[in-house]
């Protein structure tokens, strides 16, 4: 068996101090609408209220948060338990101007733990939007989609009950794997205790290159071994099935949506990375011009190690699903410690997979860690980052013609 304390000892390490931006700014949605989010509120004590220590925390400070800003609520119930026996649920949050909600012009939709480990930074965004009461345009909507994936969310798990990676599971084709799966599989899915050993041992001299060549082959969904990350499942998840279905009786007249996805995991620590897809080249360029200075953008198309390849994204079926109301989306990616991506991944499968409980709680730790970091600058960041985000997006959806 393996050793607990073998894990114990993998400790996750900041490459290099997390920098927080320090400028104060107004936050507005939409030209004479303001709401104030300066730096010096965001306090020791502010984190600690945002960022819960699990799912159930989370969820709490989210519905009790919506319900103080008047938000429409609904819930829908979701298979698997907590560790602690709890039902689950994905909670949807509904602001608008003054129009009905189903004749709102432009819905932006900020979607939280889609992967479950990455929900509760999500979550903290999703909180302090609420918090601040947006008051919106009048044919504006602000919907906020959280834990997306409860199931990961409560039990530190990127994937949900039936090990389905949500993140590869919007597509119509559920088979397949990449070119080069086959022989690399083994170093995230080790069989046994000393397979995982090996693959921490080789990460741990891994080249970037390297890293990245084993990115480019194993993460961009497969659909052949469930055992395995980046499943995408055999067919459309009851999760995506209750967003889809809610936005659709939802958005009526609507003329054009933005989809928000927050991730983290990936990326230079304490950064973020915003990736566009879907075809509205308008909304783009201003988005563009707005988020530049603050966020680093990427073109998915380019050349970055998988994300051009990877098969069944939430962000990407929605803007294609959606497409009749001009939708786009914008994936966030806040990075953690990203050399240690890899590792963190294998340990988690292992630990799902060989259902060892004596190291259950040594893996939820990691993850939990590397996800979420337990860090005042980074937590910061991120709500800054997180916010400036959705409000700028905000901004250049509902002021536009
Ligand atoms: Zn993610």
């Amino acid at each position: 068996m393996f050793e607990a304390a073998r894990l114990r000892e993998f400790k996750h390490v900041p490459a290099a101090e997390w920098q927080v931006e320090d400028s104060a700014h107004a936050i507005s949605f939409a030209h004479d609408i303001a709401c104030d989010l300066p730096n010096e509120r965001i306090g020791a004590d502010w984190i600690a209220a945002r960022f819960a220590s699990d799912y159930k925390g989370s969820r709490q400070r989210f519905v009790q948060l919506a319900q103080d800003a008047g938000a429409a609520l609904t819930s829908y119930p979701v298979g698997g338990r907590s560790p602690g026996g709890e039902a689950l649920t994905i909670d949807i949050a509904e602001l608008s101007g003054q129009l009905p909600l189903s004749r709102a012009h432009a819905v932006l939709v900020v979607i939280s733990g889609v992967h479950g480990s990455e929900g509760r930074v999500g979550s903290a965004i999703q909180q302090e939007l609420l918090a601040a009461r947006p008051q919106l345009p009048r044919a504006a909507r602000l919907m906020l989609v959280h834990a997306l994936n409860p199931f990961g969310m409560a039990n530190e798990r990127r994937s949900n009950a039936q090990n389905v990676d949500l993140n590869r599971n919007f597509t119509s084709s559920y088979s397949g794997v990449p070119e080069g799966y086959e022989e690399l599989r083994g170093l995230l899915s080790p069989a046994s205790a000393k397979e995982l050993e090996a693959s921490l041992e080789r990460f741990e001299h891994m080249s970037t290159e390297e890293r990245h060549a084993l990115q480019k082959a194993l993460a961009p969904g497969q659909y052949e071994y469930p055992g395995d990350p980046f499943y995408g499942g055999r067919e459309r998840s009851e999760n995506l099935n209750h967003l889809t279905r809610h936005l659709a009786a939802r958005i009526g007249e609507t003329a054009r949506l933005l989809f928000i996805d927050i991730h983290t995991g990936l990326g230079k620590g304490g950064e973020d990375t915003l990736f566009f897809l879907g075809e509205n080249a308008e909304l783009f360029a201003k988005l563009r011009a707005s988020l530049a200075p603050r966020h680093t953008i990427r073109d998915p198309h380019a050349t970055i190690p998988f994300f051009n390849r990877v098969h069944g994204s939430i962000a990407g079926g929605l803007a294609k699903e959606f497409g009749a109301h001009e939708a786009a989306s914008c994936v966030q990616e806040i990075g953690t410690y990203p050399e240690q991506l890899l590792s963190t991944l294998a340990v988690e499968n292992y630990c799902a997979q060989a259902k060892e409980s004596s190291l259950a709680d040594v893996s939820r730790e990691l993850s939990r860690e590397f996800f979420c970091p337990a860090n005042e600058t980074w937590r910061r960041g991120v709500l800054q980052r997180g916010t400036d985000l959705a409000v700028r997006a905000g901004d250049a959806l509902f002021g536009s013609k």
